[in-house]
């Protein structure tokens, strides 16, 4: 490529004129199609794309360089000190003048918002085409993560390429020197067990982020779930990431977790996608899964009704009317149910009262285990334990449920009063319930459970209750063994329960 144009070998001539490249960098790569739109340039595509033809400019001797308006990976190309100075500046060489129009300042206070004036918008960009040097800087960390595409790369380069420190170290204090009004850093290098004292001219504690104010008031209003860090959960975070946990709303962003920008916009677009998908539908799909309700078995007793969480049950007239379009089917007002007036279809106290007796007319082993597992952990950790082919003891039943809420208490006592030597109840963890509290239910019934077994002198140690993930094959197979072992010291459950069924 030719740069010379109307610059000539001589500037000072009156008639010549400075070539200007522009822009600097990814004017046209805007993720929007536009150009001066935000961009997302990967590192190998800036290499093997974006910067050869300003590579070939500069050798060919172009003096001026106009800076791009947009922001590329997040960061404004005015204040993109790694462009500009690392790339710009460093590595390629470049001997002149970067170049940009005044209204991109203002930019950076009203559109890209990282400076809060001109002032310090123009501040800003001055640092970033500065190389600061002699400076030293250490990170003291507990703990390091580098996920994310890239972002392990980051990391090395900034310990090799800017000479960053990193100490896995405890800090106990910060105190001012005597001498001077340093700062002194205090605590201890996990890795060499000394304890140091660093000075330091600044020092900032970088706290972890939190979930933006008003996010338990929004989750509370549209009855989304939250993690225990009150970020909004995902439906499932391998197949649902954008799903909340009620149908038709979906989230994005650091709403749900701290993430990087990539993984935002990816989890936008597909929130964006779901949206559409559903409104140009037209209609919406019940589950199948919508619990069915007799009115001729209902005695009003409004239990139901505070139990569900999905605001599917209205009482009206006195009949329990079921919202189908809010109904997700976790069971939990069918187990409250003491007339079995509603019922989860395929999950009904007959279907699995069935599952039990046919699971005892086969008994073999002892101790025998009836294993309750919901749908969307325990029992993929169940499943996972098989095909990741780790060994546990055989004399395991499992019974599928969606949700260990749906688990009525009865149905314990029929699986330990027809032959079971224990019964196992599996889970989610809480804060990953698919129903928002469905687990957090099944503990308080297996606390009931375990009351009513003392009282009739059966050993509680032969109900559990635990929770067990998608990924835990591990543990179920662990868990298992363990509780078998105990069994086993118990006796068979005949012993516990022969003065009882006498009576
Ligand atoms: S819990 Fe059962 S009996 Fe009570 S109001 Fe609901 S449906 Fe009717
Ligand atoms: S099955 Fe669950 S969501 Fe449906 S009405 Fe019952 S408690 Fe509510």
């Amino acid at each position: 490529m030719g740069a010379r144009g109307s610059q000539g070998n001589d500037l000072s001539g009156t008639t010549k004129i400075t070539v200007c490249l522009k822009h600097f960098i990814g004017y046209g790569a805007g993720i929007n199609g536009k150009d001066r739109a935000s961009a997302l340039i990967p590192e190998n595509y800036l290499r093997q794309y974006y910067l050869p033809p300003f590579t070939e400019a500069i050798k060919s001797g172009a003096l001026t360089i106009m800076l791009s308006s947009n922001s590329v990976n997040g960061i404004p190309c005015h204040i993109n000190k790694y462009y500009m100075t690392d790339i710009l500046k460093g590595e390629l060489n470049f001997p002149g003048y970067t170049v940009s129009d005044f209204s991109d300042i203002d930019f950076l206070v009203d559109a890209h918002q990282v400076a809060h004036d001109k002032k310090e918008a123009t501040k800003q960009a001055i640092l970033a085409k500065k190389q600061i040097v002699g400076t030293n800087i250490t990170v003291y960390y507990n703990d390091v993560r580098a996920v994310g595409k890239f972002c392990e790369e980051f990391y090395n380069r900034a310990q090799e390429e800017f000479q960053i420190r990193y100490i896995k170290s405890n800090i106990s204090s910060v105190v001012k020197s005597d001498a001077n009004d340093q700062l002194l850093i205090r605590g201890e290098n996990v890795f060499t067990g000394k304890l140091f004292e660093d000075p330091s001219d600044l020092i900032v504690l970088a706290v972890g982020t939190e979930p933006p104010e008003g996010t338990e008031e929004l989750a509370n209003l549209l009855n989304i779930s939250t993690d225990p860090n009150g970020f909004l959960l995902e439906s499932h975070l391998k197949v649902r990431p954008s799903d909340s946990s009620v149908k038709g709303i979906y989230i994005a962003g650091a709403i749900q977790s701290p993430k990087d920008i990539p993984s935002s916009i990816a989890q936008a677009e597909s929130a964006a996608a779901k949206s559409i998908a559903l409104l140009t539908k037209g209609k919406v799909d019940l589950d199948p899964l919508v619990v069915r309700y007799n009115k001729d078995l209902c005695d009003l007793c409004r239990l139901c009704e505070n139990v569900c969480e999905f605001n599917a049950i209205e009482i009206v007239d006195d009949t329990v009317n079921i919202i189908g379009a809010n109904c997700v089917g976790c069971g939990a007002c069918a187990a409250m149910c003491h007339t079995n007036a509603l019922e989860v279809p395929g999950f009904t106290k007959e279907e699995v009262l069935k599952q039990i007796k046919v699971i005892m007319d086969k008994k073999k082993d002892s101790p025998l285990i009836v294993t309750f597992l919901c749908n969307w952990c325990s029992y993929l950790g169940a499943d996972l334990a098989g095909t990741s082919k780790i060994q546990y003891p055989t004399n395991t039943r499992p019974i599928h449920v969606m949700c260990t809420a749906m688990l009525d208490p009865s149905l314990v006592f029929e699986a330990l009063f027809n032959g079971a030597d224990g019964v196992l109840i599996a889970g989610c963890h809480p804060q990953d319930c698919h129903y928002i509290s469905g687990f957090k239910k099944a503990e308080n019934r297996y606390e009931s459970i375990t009351s009513m077994l003392e009282e009739l002198k059966v050993n509680n140690d032969r109900v559990k209750i635990i929770s067990i993930s998608a990924g835990e094959g591990q543990k179920f197979a662990d868990t298992i063994k363990e509780f078998s072992e105990n069994l086993k010291k118990l006796g068979p459950i005949s012993k516990d329960i022969k003065g009882i069924q006498a009576k």
